[in-house]
Formats: C-alpha cells, structure tokens, sequence
C-alpha cells in the first residue's frame, strides 16, 4: 500500500506559470479522473511529476510514500514506482519494442537482465490480452503505429513494468470503441492494493470503461472542484461552464 502526495505544486514553462499550486493525494487501489478545458495543465502536470526538464517546479512537494519525488532524476522516478503513459507516445525508430521493454525491465531491476524466456512469454500475452499484431515485437518503438496502437503499446509497457502509480495522459485519444474497451479492460485489471492510477481525460468516454473512485476537475492549473462519479455525468451533459458559475471564477 502507497501514497502519492501532490502537495502545492507549482510549474512553470519557460517562465509562465502554468500549475498553480495542485494538491492531489493517491493511494494504491484508487484511480483518480483528472478532467478539463483543454490548455489547462493536464500534462504540464504529468510531465511535471515524471520530471521532463523543460517543466520547472517553482514551488510545492511530491511525495511518493517517504520518497522525494522531485530530488530524483527521470529514471529514479521510473525505479521508485512511477510510470507515465505519455499523450503523444515517441517514435523511436531502430529500437525494437521488445528491446525496449527488456531494457526497461532490467533496469527496474537494478541492472539485472530478465531471463529471455521469462520475458518472452510475459511479453507475448501482455501483448494477446491487448489484442495486438503479433510482429509487434519486431518493429521499431511506436515507428509507424496508428495512434491507438501507441495507447496499446502504452498500457503494454504499464502491465510489464507493474509500477505503484501510473500517470495515463489521454490514453482514450485515437481510440475507436472496440480499443477502448480493450485498453480499459486492462488498466482495471491492474488496479490492486499495489497500485494506483491517475487518468488524465478531456471526455468522459474512458470512464464508462474504467470507474474512477476519485474525479477531479482542473481549470487553468488547479484543482477547483472533487468529488465522485456525479461529476462525469455533470461534465458530459454541460462541459465546464457550470464549473465556472458554481465556483464564480472567471477561465
Ligand atoms: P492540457 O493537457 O490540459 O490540454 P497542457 O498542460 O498541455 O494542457 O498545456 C497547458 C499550457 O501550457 C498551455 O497554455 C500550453 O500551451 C502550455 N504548454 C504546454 N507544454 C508546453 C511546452 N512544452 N512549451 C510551451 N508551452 C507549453
Ligand atoms: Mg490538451
Ligand atoms: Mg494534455
């Protein structure tokens, strides 16, 4: 059992303040829903606790558990239990996927490698139960793939890696239906007492397949507004203007 603790946290991009002070805690077993207005921070805030260089905490805390999160570099974050699925995953061609995904897996591991037939059959049925092409192992990261495939190829990456807290930025994006009940299949089937989950949305359509316990709504970069699964049905039917009205805050 975790936490994720998000305490004040200020980021900025080349200088414009972007987050405004976000307060968010996580536990293992919980999915946390952020929604918002599209430009409001969403994944300034997921970048921002993977620690991209570009976003600059100027202010605040992350924790995860007696962890400092921001002391740590890029892949310490990754090793500590936090993985980020990014909302427009890289290509990298040259590297295969599963050349890729073993030497994350080692380096998780403290630099031990995974035995080839461990991963082998880990991979391949990680792979079935996302439905995907069966030469996926042999063509180069993401090179080429439609972008539902990257989202797949995301959450492949989430279940080999088993981290304590996922950050999944617009996985729904470029998702037909079939896809999204798939990839929402999985990621429930990841949610235990040993992990946890923030899903970054701007449309509610993810939520009918994976229930969060948490909904939170960002507007230009704070949380303004918690609650529960009311809020989805709220935010379909009126967007985020009512957001405003009920807050009396101008956006
Ligand atoms: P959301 O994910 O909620 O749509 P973002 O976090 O992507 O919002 O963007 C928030 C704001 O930060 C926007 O005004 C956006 O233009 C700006 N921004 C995001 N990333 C960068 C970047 N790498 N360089 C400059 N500005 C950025
Ligand atoms: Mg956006
Ligand atoms: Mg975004």
């Amino acid at each position: 059992m975790s936490t994720l603790t998000i305490n004040n946290l200020h980021v900025s991009i080349e200088d414009k303040q972007i987050l405004k002070g976000v307060n968010l805690i996580v536990k293992s077993g919980e999915v946390h829903a952020i929604m918002g207005p599209n430009g409001t921070g969403k994944s300034t805030l997921a970048s921002a606790l993977m620690g991209h260089p570009k976003y600059e905490v100027t202010e605040g805390e992350v924790y995860l558990d007696d962890e400092n999160l921001l002391e740590l570099e890029v892949d310490e974050r990754a090793r500590a239990g936090l993985f980020l699925a990014m909302q427009y995953p890289a290509e990298v061609p040259g590297v295969t996927n599963s050349d890729f995904m073993r030497s994350a897996l080692k380096a998780k591991n403290d630099g031990q490698p995974i035995p080839l037939f461990d991963f082998i059959g880990k991979y391949e049925k990680a792979a079935k139960e996302l439905k995907m092409r069966e030469d996926l192992p042999h063509r180069y990261l993401n090179e080429g793939f439609s972008g539902g495939e990257k989202k797949r190829n995301e959450i492949l990456q989430l279940k080999m890696l088993k981290p304590k807290f996922a950050v999944l930025d617009e996985i729904d994006s470029g998702l037909d239906i079939d896809a999204l009940r798939v990839v929402g299949e999985n990621v429930n089937g990841m949610v235990n007492d040993q992990f946890g989950c923030i899903l970054i949305t701007h449309y509610q359509r993810i939520l009918d397949h994976i229930k969060p316990t948490n909904v939170h709504i960002m507007i230009d970069g704070k949380i303004v507004l918690s609650g529960g699964q009311e809020l989805i049905e709220k935010i379909d039917q009126n967007g985020y203007e009512w957001v405003k009205e009920e807050l009396g805050i101008d956006f």
